[in-house]
């Protein structure tokens, strides 16, 4: 097989029975058709569809090593600079699609699988086989162009006590058997988004386990098809209301439900799994491996599209109701494109720095990705701010598409247009502008970038950990000395 349609797609789609609760429905297929996912899902294969279009192909598709066919560019395993850039290249078009709105498109974790499967030798030093199936997982998802989501944290409980002790250890997902052929999970895992329409799910390690025996039954990374037996989701309310595109512009096309993820003794085959019962390992699984530096490739990728949306929302947002040449106004304009441009500097030098790894791989530079990761989270917050208070209450005077062509079109026409546009106009403006910084839609985009790569707090933490800061503390104890030396 080769990159997917959106008809392959959803195809496939039509083929796989998840079991997903939904307000108080147990789906078991027609994903497609139900009105939380059906919009959703059809951008998702718009997104399949671009990989075909003129347009757009020869940067979203390459030649696969094994079958020649074009497979996905997000599967592409860099060499060389033009890589790393077509990697790129390939990440923007399909951010750009959504305005960056979509977080879980294909590419995030095909760059997660692609660093994952050239780092197999890593894997094989616990078990020869791991690095083997996580070499062979890799092939099977570019060939097929699977969509993978994946879950990494126990359920919130009690987040004083580690996740091996929720509820007695009887709570996060856990090896609870081994037989001939496999394990047998059991347990739950805090969340997963798109879960619903995914192909396969990637329960990938947790947050940094401590290494001590009780640890073992929580130290795994294995892949299964969503619709594996014993594995069940609970969605939360969604937030596309199914209304028109005109009232909920972004809902309406972007909505990626978060579920929590059940698995009730859910048998994973040997050949499934790229770690077991080694802790070591897995707290090592996305720095020893360069996945979370081409993971946050994609991530800046994603949040730059994003940030030039809000730039230009803003802008439009501004000249409509004559506030442009007021000072704080733009102040906080110059705010939005100071993210934007810092944002292109981190993946420019990310990009000019790369070097190639221990396994061959030509990895960004972690220094500017580690830097915006630690950023955007923040800097996303002010944007719906900054929206909510220059767009004001014209943020509610927004009637919907049906006011518009019904009775009180000829009202809406007097006495909502603006400096530069008419009321339906201005209307369709400011519903886009509401769903970006004041609907639940928005409230989940902002509490999402929060949370994107973990607690930034503890992500705080790790990077001053991390970072090396002796050869600057070194430099201002010499100038110190030299004040010393002055003196004497
Ligand atoms: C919209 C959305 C989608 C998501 N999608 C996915 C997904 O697809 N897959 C996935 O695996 N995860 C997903 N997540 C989960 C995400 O990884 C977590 O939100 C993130 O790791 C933070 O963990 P938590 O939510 O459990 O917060 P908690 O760890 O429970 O933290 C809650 C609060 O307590 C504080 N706190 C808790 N423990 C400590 C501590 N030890 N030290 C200091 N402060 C502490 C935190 O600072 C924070 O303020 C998603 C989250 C959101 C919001």
């Amino acid at each position: 097989m080769a990159a997917r349609t959106g008809k392959e797609f959803l195809e496939r789609l039509s083929q796989s029975r998840p079991t997903v609760h939904i307000q108080g429905e147990t789906l078991t297929g027609g994903i497609q058709e139900h009105p939380a996912f059906r919009n959703v899902v059809r951008t998702y294969a718009e997104l399949y569809d671009l990989q075909h279009s003129d347009e757009h192909k020869d940067v979203l598709t390459y030649a696969s090593p094994t079958s020649g066919e074009p497979v996905g560019t997000s599967f592409l395993t860099p060499r060389t600079s033009d890589d790393l850039v077509k990697r790129r290249k390939a990440f923007k078009v399909w951010a750009d699609h959504s305005n960056g709105m979509l977080g879980r498109t294909g590419d995030y974790m095909n760059s997660s699988l692609m660093a994952l499967a050239s780092a197999a030798d890593w894997f094989a030093q616990a078990n020869p086989a791991f690095g083997e199936n996580i070499r062979r997982y890799y092939e099977k998802a570019r060939e097929e162009d699977l969509l993978c989501t994946h879950t990494l944290i126990p359920p919130q409980v009690n987040r004083a006590v580690a996740g091996t002790q929720q509820a007695g250890g009887k709570l996060a997902a856990r090896i609870v058997k081994e037989d001939d052929n496999g394990v047998v999970i059991r347990g739950a895992r805090m969340l997963a988004t798109i879960a619903p329409f995914a192909d396969e799910m990637l329960v990938f390690p947790s947050t940094v386990l401590r290494g001590t025996p009780e640890d073992k039954p929580y130290s795994y990374a294995f892949a299964i098809p969503n619709d594996t037996p014993g594995l069940r989701y609970i969605a939360r309310e969604p937030l596309d209301y199914d209304r028109p595109r005109h009232d909920h512009p972004l809902a309406s096309r972007f909505e990626e439900s978060d579920c929590v993820v059940v698995f009730d003794d859910v048998h994973v085959p040997f050949e499934r799994c790229f770690a077991l019962g080694d802790a070591e390992l897995c707290n090592g699984f996305y720095s020893q491996t360069a996945s979370v530096v081409h993971m946050t490739h994609q991530v800046v990728t994603r949040t730059t599209a994003k940030t030039e949306y809000i730039l230009g929302l803003v802008t439009l947002l501004t000249e409509a109701i004559g506030i442009e040449q007021f000072q704080h106004v733009q102040e906080d304009i110059a705010e939005i494109i100071t993210t934007l441009e810092t944002l292109r500097a981190f993946l420019r030098a990310a990009e000019a720095d790369a070097e190639v790894n221990e396994y061959g791989v030509l990895t960004p530079a972690w220094a500017p990705l580690n830097a915006a990761r630690n950023l955007y989270p923040k800097l996303y917050q002010r944007f719906p701010q900054i929206l909510r208070k220059l767009g004001a209450s014209g943020l509610m005077a927004t009637p919907t598409e049906l006011d518009i062509t019904g009775p009180a079109a000829a009202d809406i026409e007097a006495y909502l247009q603006s400096a530069t546009l008419t009321g339906a106009e201005r209307v369709k403006l400011f519903r886009l502008v509401w769903d970006t910084c004041i609907s639940a839609f928005s409230s989940r985009q902002a509490l999402y970038e929060y949370y994107f790569f973990g607690d930034p707090v503890r992500m705080a933490g790790a990077y001053v950990k991390s970072y090396d800061r002796e050869p600057y503390k070194a430099k201002v104890q010499a100038f110190l000395d030299q004040h010393s030396l002055e003196r004497s």
